[in-house]
Parts: structure tokens; sequence; C-alpha cells
């Protein structure tokens, strides 16, 4: 009988924490339990990746009804039904749910609905009241929307409510210039908002590839988006006619719906982690080694909690890695390089490995790149471009980034980011032969490099 109740007691239902405790209790038949207070799925499922794609595809069809017509088709989109399609939605969060509910009690893992706090190194404390104690705790409490603090701030909302509206609003304000910000100024704008974005820096899209960014930054534009660089809010108030929003540019504004998408910060307040000498950093984040272990030897922490990369697959690696690590005694460090990634923008922005401004600092790098206009939308008399770009080693020949700015270039990232994890060499695009006729077949065919560096 083993001193416990646990040999796992997992904090937060999300993404990551679910996939560790499913496998750790499936895989190596460890006595697993799972607390979580809000619902099962956790931001991915629940409050991000998956309702905001939902919302992706909601927000193409007036286009695909434009481009249609183009194609001689007697089309038009009519009116989007903001219930219909909320109805639908959330009927399929509920589902989703329910999946991760049942993934959980057919591995053998007890669950708790409820609020969890770190008591000490093994024991967790329950907001229903109960006390148990583990082997080892795992934290995977993800992160939270962080908003500035400005006069009327709280008129405003986040992602987190942004897909509980109870209508469509006619004239909205997205407040940042990342990948919630941009995504969801394309979304607002496809489903008919008007939509204004206000970004305090010079580009969106900080940290991207400059070319790639600026693209997107110029699409956006010209689908409608009304984007103000290097503008910020000021102060917002509740009037008649909306939220009377002022900005740092001078303007003075009314919407019906201001959103802040502001970043976030990893939720470890109130958890009792400082209390058990557990490290939280700079960020807010819990602090760990690269077994995704804390300075207290038995509480690991994986996600967004730990702010270190924070993407649903990510997570989901650290929690199989820490599995791997504790329970089948097979130490396993997170390889977080060269990890593929897509901005959900219209068009989408696909990215893996070091931008052009990155890699030159490196090291000294030839670029090919290749913007155009693709058959499908050029058909359609729609002005879009596309881009695709290769930053290469020149001493090595390796292909060091690719950038892709497309439709689809997230399906498209995730392949052409196998070849760049392996180590692939610009020559080695070159001796594949293009699948015609497609977008992505510019990455093999570009023959002479655009800049070098
Ligand atoms: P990001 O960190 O990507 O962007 C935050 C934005 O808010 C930046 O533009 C930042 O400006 C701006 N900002 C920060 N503070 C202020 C302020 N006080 N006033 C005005 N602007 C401010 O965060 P997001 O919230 O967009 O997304 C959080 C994370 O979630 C992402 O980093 C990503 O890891 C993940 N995510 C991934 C997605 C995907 O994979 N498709 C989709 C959505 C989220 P500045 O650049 O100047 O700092």
């Amino acid at each position: 009988m083993s001193e416990f109740d646990y040999d796992l007691f997992v904090i937060g239902g999300g993404s990551g924490g679910v996939r560790a405790a499913r496998v750790a209790a499936s895989e190596t038949g460890a006595k697993v339990a799972l607390a979580e207070e809000d619902r099962y799925g956790g931001t991915c499922v629940q409050r991000g990746c998956v309702p905001k794609k939902f919302m992706v595809f909601a927000s193409q069809y007036p286009s695909f009804a434009e481009d249609g017509a183009k194609y001689g088709w007697e089309m038009t989109s009519g009116a989007f039904n903001w219930p219909v399609f909320s109805d639908k939605l959330h009927a399929e969060l509920d589902r989703l749910e329910g999946v991760y509910r049942k993934l959980l009690s057919g591995a053998g893992v007890e669950t708790f609905d409820a609020r969890a706090m770190v008591k000490d190194a093994h024991t967790v404390q329950l907001s229903t009241g109960e006390t148990k104690t583990a082997k080892h705790i795992l934290l995977a409490v993800g992160g939270a929307p962080v908003t500035p603090d400005v006069p009327g701030a709280e008129l405003a909302i986040t992602s987190n409510e942004v897909f509980h509206l109870e209508r469509l609003p006619k004239r909205m304000l997205i407040i940042g210039g990342g990948y919630i910000a941009c995504e969801f100024a394309c979304i607002m704008n496809g489903l008919g908002t008007e939509v204004t974005q206000f970004y305090r820096g010079a580009q969106v899209l900080r940290g991207f590839d400059d070319e790639a960014r600026g693209l997107v930054a110029e699409e956006m534009q010209q689908n409608g988006v009304d984007l103000h660089l290097g503008t910020n809010i000021l102060e917002m108030r509740k009037e008649a006619d909306g939220i009377c929003v002022k900005a740092t540019n001078g303007m003075e504004d009314h919407y019906d719906q201001v959103m802040f998408a502001t970043g976030r910060s990893p939720n470890t307040k109130n958890i009792g982690l400082e209390e058990v000498g557990v490290e939280i950093g700079r960020q807010g984040e819990v602090v760990v080694n690269e077994y995704s272990q804390t300075t207290v030897p038995s509480i690991f922490a994986i996600g967004d909690v730990t702010d270190r990369v924070n993407l649903t697959p990510v997570a989901i690696r650290e929690g199989m890695a820490f599995v791997e690590t504790v329970f089948k005694a097979n130490p396993t460090p997170v390889d977080h390089e060269l990890i593929p990634s897509a901005v959900f923008t219209q068009p989408e922005l696909g990215t893996v490995g070091l931008s052009e401004e990155e890699a030159c600092e490196q090291e000294e790098i030839e670029v090919y790149c290749t913007s155009f206009r693709a058959m499908q939308t050029s058909f359609a008399d729609r002005p879009d471009r596309v881009l695709m770009k290769l930053v290469v080693s020149k001493a090595t020949r390796k292909v060091l980034g690719c950038h892709i700015v497309a439709p689809q270039a997230g399906e498209m990232i995730q392949l052409a980011g196998i070849a760049v994890k392996m180590g692939a060499t610009k020559e080695d695009f070159d001796r594949t032969v293009a699948v015609h006729p497609t977008m992505s077949e510019e990455l093999v065919t570009m023959r002479a490099p655009v800049r070098t560096g």
C-alpha cells in the first residue's frame, strides 16, 4: 500500500493535464486523479483554438460566396445568423467536454470538479473541503488573459468572453497585435462586423518574419480591417451610442464591443505555490527544469503555466515527456526547437524556424522568396497575394526558416516543418518535384536568392 492516496494528482483539465493523466493511468497503471474547476478541455477546447477555428470557418463563407459568383455560380452569402452558429458551436463544445471526461474515466482517472490548491509537496486541498495526497503533483493550470489598467477597462471583453456574445457587434475595437488580436480582427471582419484594431507597435505580429507579417497586415487592411499602428487606448466610457474610446492618436469613436487581446499570463496566483516553495519567475510563470520539474522535486508543471512555448501541442508533448520521465523511468526532455505554428488570420501565416531578421543575426544567409497572386483568388479578381519564403544558411545550406502567407498556410507548414526539422537543405527542397498547380510548389522552384545577408 502506498503512503499516498494517488501516484499522481493533476491540477487542470486542459490539453496537457488530461493527456498526462490519461497516459500515466492507462500506460503505466498509476493511480491518478485530476481536478478541474471549470470545463474539461481547458483553454484550447473551450476558450481558444477549437471555437476560434470554427469561427474562422464561419467567417470565410461570404468570400467563398463572392468568389463563387466569379466562377459562374449564382450565389450570395445572405445574412449571418449568429444565434444559429453560436448554438451549434456550444453544442459542439459540450460534446467535446464529454469526450474529455470519457477519456479520463475510460483510463481510470478519478476526477474532481473542484478548484485545487497545493498545500504541501504531496498534498492538494480541494474546494470541496477534501484533502488528497499524491506522490507527484502535476500543475497544468494554464494561463488567462491580461488586460491593461486603463479607465473603463471593465467595459471590454477578452477572448474568454468572445465566444459567448449574445449578438454579433456592429462595430468592434480589438486592442493588441498578437495572435489573438489579429485572428479575431479577421474573424469578426469576415462575419460582417466593422472592425477597428489598435496596435501600439510599428507592425503587428511582433517576432514573426518581417516580410510575412507585413503581408498579413496588408491583406487584413485590404479585406476591411481598419488597423491603426502606433496606437493604443487611453480610456473608455459607456455612452448611449456604445462604448466611447479615446485613443493615443487623438481618435475618439464609439463601438458596440471592445476586446483586449493584450497577452496572457500564467495562472499561478492563489494556488499555494510560493508557500510550498515552488519558484515563480518574473512573468508569473512556474520555473521548471528540462524535465518540467519545479523547485519542489515532487511537483511538476507543464503547458502555459510554465510560459515556455504557449501552444496546445507543446503542452501535450510536455505532458507525455513528464509521464516518460516520472512513470516510465525514461528521462525525456522536451524538444522546443523548430516548432511549426500557424496564425489563423486571413490569409494564414505558417512559420517554422528563424525569421530572416533572427537568422541574419546568427550567420550569413540567403533569402529565397516569392510573392504572387494565387490562381484561385486571382481568377475571382481578388488582389490578394501569397508569400513563400525560405531562409537558408550560406555555410550549411540548411533551411533555417520557412514562412508562408496563404490560405491554408497552417496545413502547408505542418509538412514543410518535417523537412526543416529533419535539417533539409535548400538543395533537398530543390530535388523535390513540384506538385502542380499548387501555391506551395513555389517552395521547391525558387532558383536564385532575392537577397543575401
Ligand atoms: P501575444 O503575446 O501574442 O500578443 C499580445 C499583444 O498585446 C501584443 O501585440 C502586445 O504588444 C500587446 N500588448 C500587451 N500589453 C499591452 C498593453 N498594455 N496595451 C496595448 N497592447 C498591449 O498574446 P495573445 O493574447 O495574442 O496570445 C497569447 C498566446 O496564446 C500567444 O502568444 C500564443 O502562444 C497563444 N496563441 C496561439 C495561437 C495559434 O497558435 N494560432 C492562437 C492564439 C493564441 P507588443 O507586441 O508591443 O508587446
